[in-house]
């Protein structure tokens, strides 16, 4: 449509998701007519966040070190872990102020039609977590929607044979959705009254 550096921007802009055709053309012009310290900043975090953000080696969320924020704070407690597919519903999750305990990201969940399978997830690094005997409670806090569900139906019968408690967030979370459409107050309600499956 457009010739040289603004098609290439519309084009990629237009792969990232929820972008559609319209809105990266929106975003693509409204960078053109931005101040250029503006857009220095957002190009500068762009590069940084591939160069800074690595995953934490315990827990997989994002980290800027070994250690995530979360697993290098000695105020929580290592009793409870919370399982979440991504490191967004970690954050979801941090916001509601309802969770002392200590996370752990899968990386996705189990979907077969796209070919992800246990293998694919970080479960066998949970397992080792769990192997440990300090958990005494795995919330399964995986998006309330079928692959979510599944993931939870999976990990609930591997993990209570350890003699772990194994919960689930309480129904009243958007059915079909992901985790972050959950409103903090909620989700917050979801995580008091979780229940043992
Ligand atoms: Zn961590």
């Amino acid at each position: 449509m457009y010739e040289g550096a603004i098609q290439d921007l519309i084009d990629e802009l237009g792969r990232l998701p929820g972008v559609g055709p319209k809105s990266a053309q929106r975003i693509a012009f409204h960078i053109l007519s931005a101040d250029p310290a503006d857009v220095n900043r957002l190009a500068t975090a762009l590069r940084r966040v591939k160069e800074l953000v690595r995953f934490c080696t315990t827990c997989f969320n994002v980290a800027e070190s070994e250690q995530c924020r979360i697993c290098r704070d000695p105020r929580r407690t290592n009793e409870v872990v919370c399982v979440v597919e991504e490191p967004k519903d970690v954050a979801v999750i941090e916001r509601t102020g309802e969770f002392r305990g200590r996370y752990h990201v899968l990386g996705g969940a189990i979907n077969p039609l796209e070919g992800i399978g246990p293998d694919n997830l970080r479960i066998r690094e949970l397992m080792a977590r769990l192997g440990t005997g300090e958990v005494r409670e795995l919330i399964l806090a995986t998006d309330p929607n079928t692959e979510g569900e599944a993931t939870a139906t999976y990990l609930a019968l591997m993990v209570k044979p350890m003699g772990i408690a194994v919960t689930r967030l309480a129904s009243g979370l958007p059915v079909g959705g992901d985790l972050e459409y959950a409103d903090e107050i909620t989700l917050g309600r979801a995580f008091e009254g979780r229940r043992a499956v």
